[in-house]
């Protein structure tokens, strides 16, 4: 898989995707991600890739030119599935979306800032709106780095033990259960007795049972 990330502030997404998870599914060439700067594609000698609303709104909006610009030559380079903008009034990002992205080949990822980016590149460019959740960040990159990290450790192979994202919250509609791990006992706190017991039919049993109960009280609306 390729995800190509368009930023006007690239920097920010670096770290997030230089550790742990996401850094071993890259150095294992699960998956190869590339930060570009929207301001090498200005044709301004500032480097400026935004200007004033029509409306008269505060704050500045992205131009369609750049955004044009390398959009168009990552196409001509290779065929893309999606190409996501991040964007408060998209789709609200959850688990199900996140398994059906982590089976394309290739996507970008357009990272909004400052007021937005001009109407028609959505109209016209962009295939996919995505939000992170109902409250509005200053710019697309925290949201692309979410989608990213999301969907990656979904490629098979990511994570070390690949059962591991299916027991996750969310993948049967239910919320994970609960983890201890050594001593199994602290300052008189103890691990149910049952993960002690060696039996991992009975211990199946209860990690099914809690994820009901916990879905029940904490989430009911998955069950519905
Ligand atoms: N004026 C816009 C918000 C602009 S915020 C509005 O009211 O809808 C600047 C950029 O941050 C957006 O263009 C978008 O790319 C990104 N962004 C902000 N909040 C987001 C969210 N919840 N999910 C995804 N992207 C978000």
């Amino acid at each position: 898989m390729r995800i190509d990330i368009i930023s006007v502030l690239p920097e920010l997404m670096e770290s997030a995707f230089a550790h742990s998870i996401i850094k071993r599914a890259i150095d294992n060439n699960l998956v190869e991600i590339k930060l570009h700067n929207l301001r090498d594609y200005s044709e301004d000698k500032h480097r400026r890739v935004d200007d004033y609303a029509f409306s008269g709104e505060a704050g500045m909006v992205i131009r369609i030119e750049p955004v044009y610009k390398i959009i168009r030559i990552l196409q001509s380079e290779r065929t893309y599935d999606e190409i996501i903008y991040t964007s408060p009034d998209g789709t609200l990002l959850n688990q199900q979306e996140a398994n059906k992205l982590s089976t394309l080949n290739n996507i970008i990822i357009l990272c909004g800032h400052y007021k937005g980016i001009d109407h028609r590149i959505r109209e016209h460019l962009i295939t996919k709106e995505i939000s992170i959740g109902n409250y509005v960040l200053s710019g697309g990159e925290i949201p692309a780095a979410v989608i990213t990290d999301a969907l990656v450790r979904l490629i098979p192979g990511a994570l070390g033990d690949e059962s591991s994202a299916l027991s996750d919250s969310f993948q049967d509609d239910l919320l994970s259960p609960p983890v201890y791990t050594r001593p199994a006992e602290f300052n008189g706190w103890k691990v149910p007795e049952i993960l002690l017991s060696g039996n991992p039919a009975a211990i199946d049993q209860w990690k099914f049972e809690q994820s009901v109960e916990r879905t029940r009280r904490l989430r009911p609306d998955l069950l519905e």
